[in-house]
Parts: structure tokens; C-alpha cells; sequence
């Protein structure tokens, strides 16, 4: 067919987020009868907790439905900057924390501050494949850093240092990692803060989404506690990992002075402000108990040692134990298929969803992702279907 439109170029260059289309494909082989196991989706497999959801709907029921300051009601502001104190004995002022419609906006808002054509961005792989659609987008050349299974999917601070040159504006950095599991330990972001002070104008943005998810011996290292790169990091978290709340849409991000101000325009631009009632739920996530966190995070733990204590008996699958997230990613070279093959084969002849390694960017070949965001029995289950063929 004739293209009638004239598109932009840029948009060729957007990528997507398999998972998402997995769940279609699973929902859709579900709804004509098979018995599907999702371990595709990359969300707890809670409910939000009561005391959250009602706080939302006593805001819609108080009349919240406005639009409300671009940068989130203060009183969620100042909620988030405590909690960063309570967690990680760091101030942060609640005039760098900006409220966004989820973690992801945080992501192609660094982008957009920081990429061009000309410019530099180093990013994860395997890593969430929205940072490289993001880069593209921006017209940067996104350059992959690689995560390797034999250091336990962390990065080395050194191998990131090596690639900056004059023209790199931003790194990315993710930790616990979406999808290998990996947290990177404190030495290493020590030696990432350390170097980076060779080159003041890269900016950094540390993605700490799943930073209350985290098992390993290794504990949670906020990139805020290096006071040196304060001046030119941005911080991406948010409620939808912590406290079960993807469809709610809730992030934030904390910039420096500078970027706030553009930050802040380009939230104006484009969402104005985030749902009412969901930012008052948000307030009540932080204000409220925490036990609901503690108590996802060891159901996360049991589950990811389960499962990839199960994996390692598969003919053909090698998989390291993960430290935080909630994935299992698991080497299977000794399959002779590829991730793909596999992705097709679990979903197509034994009903569980999952995704390929590749999803998550070229080194991710020879890996699947598999999310422990579903019940014990059904990744028993799931394993066990997967034993019929490996
Ligand atoms: N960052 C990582 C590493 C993620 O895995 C995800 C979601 O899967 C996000 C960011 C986006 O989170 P949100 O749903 O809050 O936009």
C-alpha cells in the first residue's frame, strides 16, 4: 500500500517492549482454552494493599479529580524525600522530586534531556529494552555496555569508564536488574562514582526500581550515596514494583537544579500532572506500614530460589541465582536453540509464557527471562511442563 503519510524518521527508530506483546500472545491462546502459566510479565502478582487503595478512592470520594501541580502534590514530595531519609540517610529536597505517570517517563525524559545526534549514551545489555528505544528516539547512538552471567550479571565500573569519550552525555545504570537479577555491589558503583569524576559533564541515571527487591548477600547501594556525582545524577524509582502498583501509574525521578527546570516543562508539555487519587494512594504507600513490602520481598526471595534451583535441573539450562527483581535468567546455550526458539517452544508447546533473551538487547542471546511474579505452585507447575522436553 502507497505510504500516505510522511512520518518523522525518528520513529523508525523506536523499539518496544516484548513482554508486553507476550501477554497479548498468552492471553490470547488463553482465551481460546489453554491453560497458560505467565511467567512473561514483569509485575507482583499482589493486589495493592487495602490501606493504599483506599486512600485513592477516599481522594476520588473528597473531591480530588483536578488537575494538580505539575510536579505532584507537595505533600507526596516531601512523603518521598522522608522515606529516602528513613531508607538511605540521605537529604534530597523535595523541590528535585518530580511526580511522573511511572518509572518509564523518567527514562525517556533523561533521554530527551541528554541525547541528540552527535551524542553518546551508554546503557545496559541485556538491560529494559527501553533505554535503547529512548536513545535512539533521542538521536543519540545508544552504545550497549555489556552485563556478563560469569560476574553475576553486574557491570564493571571499569569497562563503563573505557567507553566514555567527549562526545557521552548520559550512562545508564539499573540495579537490581530487569531481567538478569543482578545487583551490582557497592565497590563497584564506588569505582563508577570515583571515575566519573575524570569526566563532570556525563550525567548519570540510576534506575532504582526495584531497589526494596533485593536478597542476595549483597545489600541495596542508592547511587545517591555518593555525594560527588549529586550535581549531575538523576534517580528513576517509583511505586509500581514496591507496593504492587503498575497499573496505578506512579514514578518519580529526582534531578539536579538544572535539569528539574527542564524536566518540570517537558512534564507540563506532555502529561500535565499525574492522576489525583493515585498520587494521594501514593502518599498513603509511604506514610502507611511497610510490612506489605517486607513481606513481597521474601515471597520475590523464596520464590527466585525455588525457581532457579529448578531451572539447573533442566537439560541444556544454566541459570545464576538471582540477588534482587523478581527474575530468573538462565543461560540455555546447551539447549542448541536460541532464546526465540525457546520463547516459542515454552509458550506454544507447554502453555508458559516467558521471553526471550534477545528482548532485552543483542547480548542477551542464549538467555530467557522468567518472572517469579506468579505463585509457587504455578512455577512448580510451569517447571515441571518444561521437564517434558528438557
Ligand atoms: N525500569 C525498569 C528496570 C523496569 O523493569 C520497569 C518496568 O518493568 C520500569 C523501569 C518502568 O516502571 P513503571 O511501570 O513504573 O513505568
Amino acid at each position: 500500500m502507497k505510504n500516505i503519510y510522511n512520518v518523522a524518521q525518528r520513529n523508525n527508530d523506536l523499539g518496544t517492549e516484548t513482554a508486553f506483546s507476550v501477554l497479548a500472545k498468552a492471553n490470547k491462546l488463553a482465551s481460546q482454552g489453554k491453560n497458560i502459566i505467565n511467567l512473561g510479565i514483569g509485575q507482583p502478582d499482589f493486589q495493592t494493599p487495602e490501606h493504599i487503595v483506599e486512600a485513592g478512592v477516599k481522594a476520588l470520594k473528597d473531591g480530588h479529580h483536578g488537575y494538580t501541580q505539575s510536579t505532584g502534590i507537595p505533600k507526596l514530595r516531601e512523603a518521598v524525600s522522608e522515606d529516602i531519609k528513613r531508607r538511605h540517610d540521605v537529604n534530597v529536597s523535595p523541590e528535585q522530586i518530580l511526580i511522573v505517570p511511572g518509572g518509564k517517563v523518567i527514562i525517556f525524559f533523561s533521554a530527551m534531556l541528554m541525547g541528540e545526534k552527535g551524542k553518546e549514551i551508554l546503557y545496559p545489555n541485556p538491560g529494559f529494552p527501553i533505554y535503547e528505544s529512548a536513545i535512539n528516539y533521542s538521536g543519540a547512538k545508544a552504545i550497549p555496555y555489556k552485563l556478563c552471567e560469569d560476574q553475576g550479571f553486574s557491570f564493571s565500573a571499569d569497562d563503563i569508564l573505557k567507553k566514555i569519550n567527549e562526545r557521552t552525555s548520559l550512562i545508564i545504570i539499573n540495579s537490581p536488574a530487569n531481567p538478569t537479577g543482578g545487583v551490582v555491589p557497592r565497590k563497584e558503583l564506588e569505582k563508577l562514582a570515583d571515575g566519573l569524576q575524570k569526566f563532570p559533564n556525563v550525567v548519570l541515571m540510576s534506575d532504582e526500581i526495584y531497589d526494596q527487591f533485593c536478597f542476595g548477600d549483597e545489600s541495596f547501594t542508592t547511587m545517591l550515596s555518593f555525594p560527588e556525582i549529586r550535581e549531575r545524577l538523576i534517580i528513576l524509582n517509583g511505586w509500581s514494583k514496591t507496593y504492587a502498583m503498575t497499573g496505578w501509574r506512579l514514578g518519580y525521578g529526582i534531578f539536579p537544579a538544572k535539569l528539574y527546570e527542564i524536566a518540570e516543562k517537558l512534564a507540563v508539555n506532555i502529561h500535565s500532572c499525574v492522576n489525583a487519587s493515585a498520587q494521594f494512594a501514593a502518599l498513603e504507600a509511604l506514610k502507611g506500614p511497610q510490612d506489605c513490602v517486607q513481606e513481597m520481598n521474601n515471597t520475590f526471595k523464596k520464590r527466585a530460589e525455588i525457581m532457579f534451583a529448578k531451572l539447573n535441573d533442566l537439560e541444556g539450562f544454566k541459570c545464576q541465582k538471582p540477588s534482587g527483581a523478581f527474575y530468573c535468567f538462565p543461560n540455555i546455550n546447551g539447549t542448541n536453540k536460541n532464546s526465540t526458539e525457546i520463547q516459542n517452544i515454552l509458550l506454544d508447546e507447554l502453555g508458559v509464557a516467558t521471553v526471550a533473551g534477545t528482548s532485552f538487547g543483542k547480548f542477551g542471546e542464549g538467555y530467557v527471562r522468567l518472572s517469579c511474579a506468579n505463585s509457587l505452585e504455578a512455577i512448580e507447575e510451569a517447571v515441571s511442563r518444561m521437564k517434558t522436553i528438557f
